[in-house]
């Protein structure tokens, strides 16, 4: 597989393609994967675009799973893995798709732009050399800022690809990296590249993001120093986390009362964000079990308006957190302070007999919600719907089809859902895909083609 092409020559008009495929997956979370392995796996030429340094998505993130509490790095690495080897599947991260365009064939011709690594793929072979005499150390990302890392780094322990990246705004370019790399892999002068992608399917799975901490004040989220967030505890959870313990943020102390409050993002007509996040109540649950196992003398309390368990044994789920001993209290949470200790009080309405509450914790997770991860109307013309996740013309008949032809949606990009929905979806949108591409079949003059101008990291 060939390196970097000429810089000088990043720009290519639109109706010359780089690369061949029956089928563009944008995002290269579970969802996304999961379309193009399902592809691969029937015959088709998939190329994934993913716009960070490894796929994975949130669920990487994520400790252990709902409601089988597996370890998410177990099960999702495997994925990763098969997706980068997958004999079908071109993998291109650091990549955005900037335009999309009819091919008057039916099909569609994908302007993308691949981001610089400064760092040659094809040669790197993630030994992390470079990032042992790195000199410059910055809060890790992946951890969400808790832990350090430096500035050129393999993104996290189990990313696909195993390659580094330079993160260049923080980088001092002493050149220490390049010193110490065994395969001269470290390339200052790479560019941003663009190339053209055609292809005749297209499966949109670009995910969600989580409603900021702060976004509501009355919490405290970004202020108070105990307050967090939930995808904060998945990291802390993480066999893979910074600490390997349970700390909270203010002394490093393990904390003794821990407080979840649900609906902080989610159901809240002032945030904007009326609709339920659907995956809070069972993740929340699920933190609480872990926390009970890893911190076993602590005190696990969960605020909620609704418990909602809808799937396959997740009630079964609930009832064992409340044998457990966790405790759950219905009530609307109004505000949270803290004391002269940076200890979370929590003023509540109980909702059985009316009554304000307030209750001191050593730390509050907030179960913050899930809004879309992209507006997909600039680029790809798939509207936002009213809670700004994508349109849907038929949700019930044909709950991937976006309206254009060839063009699906799926997971979380199209409304919040947990990992099996959006692995059912990801299916769904993937045997659309192929039915559409059987339609196109006598139309495509030609097999595809791969064009090995773009590096396939
Ligand atoms: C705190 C928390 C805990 C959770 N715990 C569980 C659990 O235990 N069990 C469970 O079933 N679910 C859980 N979930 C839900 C789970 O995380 C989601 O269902 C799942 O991650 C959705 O996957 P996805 O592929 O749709 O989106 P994502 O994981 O968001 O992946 C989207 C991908 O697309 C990429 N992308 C975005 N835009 C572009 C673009 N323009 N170009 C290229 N790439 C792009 C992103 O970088 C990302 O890699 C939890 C959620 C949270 C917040």
């Amino acid at each position: 597989m060939n390196s970097r092409p000429d810089p000088n020559e990043s720009e290519n008009p639109m109706n010359t393609p780089d690369l061949k495929v029956d089928a563009l997956v944008v995002g290269g979370g579970i969802a996304g994967m999961q379309s193009a392995l399902d592809l691969a796996d029937q015959g088709y030429r998939v190329a994934l675009v993913e716009k960070e340094a490894s796929i994975g998505g949130k669920m990487i993130m994520l400790s252990k799973v709902f409601p089988t509490l597996d370890c998410c790095s177990c099960i999702t690495t495997p994925k990763m893995s098969a997706v980068a080897h997958h004999d079908n599947i071109t993998l291109l991260t650091t990549c955005d798709v900037q335009a999309l365009h009819t091919n008057g064939n039916g099909g569609y011709t994908a302007k993308v732009q691949q981001n610089p690594r400064y760092i040659d793929a094809d040669a790197c072979t993630g030994c992390r050399q470079c990032e042992y005499v790195c000199p410059i150390d910055l809060p890790a990302s992946y951890d969400l800022d808790m832990g350090a890392t430096r500035a050129i780094r393999v993104p996290f322990s189990t990313a696909v690809p195993q390659k580094a990246i330079i993160d260049i705004e923080h980088c001092l370019l002493c050149g220490k990296c390049e010193k110490a790399c065994p395969t001269d892999a470290v390339d200052f002068s790479q560019q941003p590249f663009t190339f053209n992608i055609e292809t005749n399917a297209v499966v949109l799975a670009t995910g969600f993001q989580t409603t900021p901490t702060d976004a509501k004040r009355e919490y405290g989220g970004g202020k108070l120093l105990n307050v967090i967030d939930a995808l904060s505890m998945e990291r802390l959870l993480a066999p893979t986390g910074p600490y390997g313990h349970i700390l909270r943020p203010s002394d490093g102390k393990e904390p003794e009362s821990i407080a979840y409050v649900q609906c902080a993002g989610s159901r809240d007509q002032s945030l904007g964000v009326p609709y339920c996040s659907r995956v809070c109540c069972m993740y929340a649950i699920k933190q609480a079990m872990l926390l009970s196992g890893a911190l076993p003398m602590a005190d696990i309390t969960i605020y909620y308006m609704d418990i909602r368990t809808f799937g396959k044994g997740y009630e079964q789920f609930y009832q064992n957190a409340k044998a457990m001993g966790i405790e759950f209290v219905h009530g609307k949470v109004a505000r949270i302070d803290e004391d002269s200790e940076h200890n979370p009080v929590i003023r509540v309405e109980t909702i059985e007999n009316g009554r304000i509450a307030e209750r001191t914790h050593d730390l509050v997770v907030l179960s913050v919600g899930m809004l879309p991860g992209e507006n997909l109307g600039p680029i790809f013309d798939v509207q936002p719907a009213d809670d700004g996740f994508a349109a849907i013309p038929d949700p019930t008949l044909s709950p991937s089809a976006t309206g254009h032809p060839g063009v699906f949606v799926t997971g979380t990009a199209s409304g919040p859902m947990d990992i099996v929905d959006s692995i059912i979806m990801a299916g769904a949108a993937a045997a659309q895909a192929a039915a559409y591409l059987e339609t196109m079949r006598s139309s495509v003059a030609a097999g595809p083609t791969a064009i090995p101008e773009v590096a396939h990291v």
